[in-house]
C-alpha cells in the first residue's frame, strides 16, 4: 500500500525539500566493516554472529579473500529460500502470496521508498487518518540513500522513514534485509503479504492497524511448525514487547491530545516530550526510529503514524488468544468491509470479541 500518493500542496513542498536533499550515497556498511583491518578476536566475532559458523571455521577463512568471507549471495539465497518457507507457510494460515519480496538483489535491482507522514501541528490523527501520507521510490537500495534531513513544512509536523520492503513486486530483497534477525524477516514477509489485496484491501491506517498484529502472531506460529523453539520464544517475546508498546502509545496519545488542548501547540511539544520517558517501552522505539530526526519536529507525525501501526494491536492479541486459531481470526477478519472506518472497524472488532467469547472452551 504504498502507490496512493497524496497530491497536497504540503506534501509537494516536502517531496521539492526532500529532493534537494538526497544523493549523499554511502557503501554498504558490512563490506566496509569487514574489509577493514580488525583486531582478530572482533573479526571473528563479527562474522560468526552474521553467518552463525563456528569460530574454527571462520579462523581458516580469515586468510583467504574478504569476499570469500563475505557470502553476500549466500545470504540473499537463504533469505530467498526462507521468503519461499514462509510464504508457503502463510497460505496454511489463509495468508495469500504475493510476489512482494520473492526476488532478490541477484535477480534484479532494488527499489527502495521514502515514506512521508505530515501532520497538522497540534493535531493528532486518532479519529481520521493522518493528514498526509506519501511515497517516493528510488532505484537504489535504501542502505544506499541517504538523507541528510527534512526541512521545515509551515504548519505540519513531518516524519520520514526509508526502506526496501513494501507488497508489491519491485519489493526486492535486499543484502540489508537478508542480515536482519529471522524472527524481523519472518514478521515482514508475513506482513507484507497480508496487504496484498487478495487478503486486505482496506483505508490504509485500518488495513496496518490489522497486518501489523497478525503479521507477528502470524510468525510465532511459523517458528512453532518448524519447531525452532529458540526463534519461537524470540517472536512471542516480539509480541509481548510490541503490546506493551501499543496499551503506552495509547495512554501517550489519551495524555497528548489532553495537553495539546490545553496549551498552544510549542509549548504542549515540549510537555509532551518530557512525559514520553514514563513510558519505557514506547519511548525506546520512538527514540530508535526517529534517529536523524527532530523530536519536535516529528511528533504529532510520529504518534499519529504509530497509532496506524498498533491501534489495534493488543486487542488483535486479546483476539488471537481466544479465537479458534490463528487461521480462524484472520478469515473473520478478512470479513472487515472494503470501506470499513475507524468508527466500523471498532465496532467489528468489539462484535468479534463477544462472538469469541460466547463460544465455550
Ligand atoms: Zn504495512
Amino acid at each position: 500500500m504504498v502507490d496512493d500518493l497524496l497530491n497536497d500542496d504540503a506534501a509537494i513542498a516536502a517531496y521539492q525539500f526532500a529532493e534537494k536533499r538526497f544523493g549523499m550515497l554511502r557503501e554498504p556498511q558490512h563490506e566496509r566493516k569487514i574489509c577493514k583491518t580488525l583486531p582478530l578476536g572482533v573479526f571473528q566475532q563479527t562474522v560468526s554472529s552474521w553467518t552463525g559458523f563456528g569460530i574454527g571455521f571462520i579462523a581458516a577463512l580469515i586468510f583467504t579473500s574478504c569476499a570469500t568471507v563475505l557470502r553476500p549471495d549466500a545470504r540473499l539465497r537463504e533469505t530467498a529460500g526462507l521468503v519461499e518457507e514462509v510464504k508457503i507457510f502463510g497460505r496454511s494460515l489463509g495468508i495469500e502470496p504475493t510476489p512482494a519480496l520473492s526476488r532478490t538483489t541477484q535477480n534484479g535491482p532494488a527499489l527502495s521508498m521514502l515514506w512521508l507522514w505530515m501532520q497538522h501541528i497540534g493535531t493528532l490523527a486518532v479519529h481520521g487518518p493522518v493528514d498526509v501520507r506519501m511515497a517516493i521510490g528510488f532505484d537504489l537500495e535504501s542502505e544506499r540513500l541517504k538523507i541528510e534531513q527534512v526541512y521545515r513544512v509551515d504548519g505540519y509536523s513531518v516524519y520520514y522513514r526509508q526502506g526496501n520492503e513494501f507488497s508489491d513486486s519491485r519489493a526486492v530483497a535486499t543484502v540489508g534485509f537478508a542480515d536482519e534477525p529471522i524472527v524481523r524477516r519472518v514478521k515482514v514477509i508475513l506482513h507484507e503479504d497480508l496487504h496484498g489485496d487478495a487478503n486486505f484491501a482496506l483505508p490504509w491506517e485500518i488495513e496496518e492497524g490489522i497486518v501489523t498484529p497478525l503479521g507477528s502472531l502470524a510468525a510465532i506460529e511459523y517458528f512453532r511448525y518448524k519447531s525452532d523453539e529458540k526463534n519461537w520464544k524470540n517472536a512471542i517475546a516480539s509480541v509481548s514487547e510490541e503490546r506493551k508498546v501499543a496499551r503506552e502509545l495509547s495512554v501517550v496519545v489519551d495524555e497528548a491530545e489532553k495537553i495539546f488542548a490545553a496549551e498552544n501547540a510549542e509549548a504542549a511539544k515540549q510537555k509532551i516530550l518530557a512525559v514520553m520517558p514514563s513510558f519505557p517501552a514506547y519511548y525506546r522505539q520512538f527514540e530508535r526510529q526517529i534517529r536523524g530526526q527532530h523530536a519536535s519536529t516529528v511528533l504529532e507525525a510520529k504518534l499519529s503514524h504509530d497509532l496506524a501501526y498498533y491501534r489495534y494491536f493488543d486487542r488483535i492479541a486479546t483476539l488471537a488468544e481466544i479465537a479458534p486459531n490463528l487461521k480462524t481470526l484472520i478469515n473473520d477478519l478478512k470479513q472487515l468491509p472494503h470501506d470499513a472506518t475507524l468508527a466500523t472497524a471498532e465496532q467489528f472488532l468489539r462484535e468479534l470479541n463477544s462472538r469469541y467469547r460466547s463460544v465455550p472452551k
